[in-house]
């Protein structure tokens, strides 16, 4: 059928991916070396041999990409931590191919592909997923949290939704998913079978959930099941791995609760 056809050659490359991610977890787990070395005149300067005694885990190097500059994908943004400058705008925003994305908003391009990646495996797996908010710019955060406080009161507000300069979407690395149904923006999509799915899933593709239930005094924000941070495949396994949910708690940042002004 044409439709499973295109569809096919849409998920491939989530495929590929997910091939290689768990190669790799097979790889860094393996006590034997690789069984293909590659030849000599293909590397000319080959890397050692890994040892034959069973080697611990290599240590994960948290100091791999800044948490401090708005442009690195490690990027901690809380209450304490406002993006500097504020107005931050990433430069290479594309807007993600072949998914539903209510807003047609944009991201940076390698949290787009990412996301193309798992909202195709979410599709593969049954799941009807679709973005309903990506890149959010400052002068759109202004307008947006001015009018939660005007409508809730600004203590309420703070609770669910970021002051300008220390929204995570203005890095362009968030998307907020859906399933069509009833718990849009709402925390019963963590117990929906697409939000368990995502859970699951995510880190897969380089998406953390970026607050998770419990963690409230941590994040600063109550739980968001919807809201999925890009960081890379390689912190967000690690995370998955250590069981470690937060950035402020894997890169030990002090709890952001609240805004110090
Ligand atoms: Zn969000």
């Amino acid at each position: 059928m044409h439709l499973l056809g295109s569809r096919t050659t849409l998920r491939r490359p989530s495929v590929i991916v997910a091939g290689l991610a768990a190669l790799l977890v097979l790889t860094a787990c393996a006590a034997e070396p690789p069984a293909a070395q590659p030849t000599a005149s293909e590397s000319p300067s080959p890397a050692p041999p890994p040892p034959s005694e069973p080697a611990p885990q290599p240590s994960f190097d948290k100091a791999a990409l800044s948490i401090d500059d708005p442009a690195s994908l490690w990027v901690v943004s809380n209450k304490q931590r406002p993006l500097d400058p504020v107005d931050f705008a990433p430069t290479d925003l594309v807007v993600p191919e072949e998914v539903g994305n209510e807003f047609a908003q944009p991201l940076r391009e390698p949290a787009a592909r990412a996301a193309e990646d798992l909202i195709g495996a979410a599709a593969a797996a049954g799941h009807d997923v679709w973005i309903i908010s990506a890149y959010r710019d400052y002068a759109t955060q202004v307008a947006l949290y001015a009018g939660y406080v005007e409508r809730d009161g600004a203590e309420a507000a703070d609770r669910y939704s970021a002051r300008p300069g220390h929204s995570e979407h203005q890095t362009g690395l968030v998307i907020d998913l859906d399933d069509h149904g009833a718990c849009y923006l709402d925390g019963c999509f963590g117990d929906t079978a697409a939000g368990a799915w995502l859970a699951e899933h995510a880190a897969e593709y380089g998406y953390i959930i970026r607050y998770p239930e419990g963690k409230e005094a941590v994040t600063g924000f109550m739980p968001e099941p919807w809201h999925f941070r890009f960081v890379g495949t390689d912190l967000a396994l690690e995370m998955r791995a250590t069981a470690v949910t937060t950035l402020e708690e894997f890169f030990g940042l002090p709890a952001a609760p609240g805004y110090t002004d």
